[in-house]
């Protein structure tokens, strides 16, 4: 058996141990005599793997009292639905950061829904190569939210601070705070985080968490109740919340290996200021041999440069392919840029070893000697 190295967006790279530890369970979890795929979600076993994952992911990220923790489906994208579906009710506007494909796709759905929408602040016009700086954002006056994207995975475009993080929150004109909400699909779990500072934080489960299938939702207890109307009820966080995110049947076994991953940060990893450590050094090696060659290139400005999702381009897009082809060959996978950028892409989510950055460094350096 040999396990590549996996640099893919998502569904991404686990960790090694987490799915040996899946195999070893399998077939019958724990003496059981039965798979955790085949359990009754509302049966003591997997209420136990249930409480157990929330309990570490409270502990890794210090998840305060007054948060509630939801393990729900539907993906990122129905999280764009769901935020303002819950926190528009009672009136006012969703605002945005705009800073690159995925927020774009949470302001389209937004306006979709609910009408008129303020973008806030956009780095449109730099091209997505720089997020707005904080005395750039100006909310509307009716402002319910504001929306942005900690890490936009297609550009590899990452926040360097929290929004209204220059005083205690995202403010209005007249000075009243509004309530921070976050996608963090492609960078939670890379590194400590001050919860308290947002309202609401998202996350697929698919790089950072587990396997697709599952969405983790952390939200304020005070947001919950800010619906006014009725919306479809697993779109609910007051549902969901009541619940114990279970309104219908959750997506158990992801829910099950999210656990693993937990645990995995925790035992092994030795906790996020660990990870943290891990993944400054894995992506700073690997701008470095960006930044030193002559025939990759990578756009971003530096304080805004993403550790979890590193494009680059080739001097001559007439070697992609075979750079592409020669690095599978190699071992090391699933390398190509978005479908809508083109290029290179080589994600370092926490599942990602340091020796996987090693092998791609060395090989685009001998490529670059060979083909450049
Ligand atoms: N937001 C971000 C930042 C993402 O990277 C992705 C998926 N790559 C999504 C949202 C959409 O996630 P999903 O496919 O789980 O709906």
């Amino acid at each position: 058996m040999t396990r590549h190295y996996n640099f893919c967006a998502g569904p991404a790279a686990l960790p090694t141990s987490v799915l040996e530890r899946a195999r070893d369970e399998l077939l019958d979890y724990r003496g059981r005599g039965l798979s955790v795929m085949e359990m009754s979600h509302r049966g003591e076993d997997f209420v136990a793997i249930a409480e157990q994952a929330e309990a570490d992911l409270r502990e890794l990220l210090a998840i305060p009292d007054n948060y509630r923790v939801l393990f729900t489906q539907g993906g990122a994208s129905l999280q764009f639905a769901a935020v303002p579906y819950n926190l528009l009710g009672a009136g006012g506007r969703a605002n945005f950061l705009h800073t690159g494909i995925w927020g774009k796709k949470a302001i389209s759905e937004a306006r979709h829904l609910f009408g008129d929408v303020h973008v806030a602040a956009s780095s449109e016009g730099n091209g997505h190569s720089a997020v707005p700086r904080q005395e750039e954002i100006v909310l509307s006056d009716d402002a319910a939210y504001l929306h942005y994207t900690a890490n936009e995975t297609i550009g590899g475009l990452a926040f360097d601070y929290i929004p209204g993080s220059n005083g205690e929150g995202p403010r209005r004109p007249d000075g009243s705070e509004v309530p921070l909400v976050c996608d963090m699909s492609s960078s939670i779990l890379s590194g400590p985080l001050d919860v308290s500072k947002f309202g609401v934080i998202y996350a697929g489960a698919q790089k950072n968490i587990g396997p697709a299938g599952l969405v983790v939702v952390i939200i304020r207890d005070d947001l919950l109740d800010r619906a006014r109307h009725y919306m479809p009820t697993l779109f609910s966080y007051q549902a969901l919340s009541e619940a114990g995110s279970m309104v219908n049947t959750p997506a158990t076994y992801s829910w099950y290996l999210a656990g693993l991953v937990f645990d995995w940060l925790k035992q092994d990893v030795g906790g996020l200021a660990a990870m943290d450590a891990i993944n400054q050094r894995k992506a700073a090696r690997l701008y470095a041999a960006i930044d030193g060659s002559a025939l990759y290139a990578n756009p971003i400005t530096l304080r805004n440069r993403s550790r979890m999702n590193v494009p680059f381009v080739l001097a001559d897009p007439r070697l992609d392919r075979p750079f592409l082809d020669e690095a599978e060959a190699a071992g090391l996978l699933n390398l190509k840029g978005h479908r809508s950028v083109g290029g290179m892409r080589a994600s370092l989510y926490n599942a990602v070893p340091e020796a996987a950055v090693e092998a791609l460094i060395d090989f685009m350096a001998d490529f670059e000697k060979r083909r450049g």
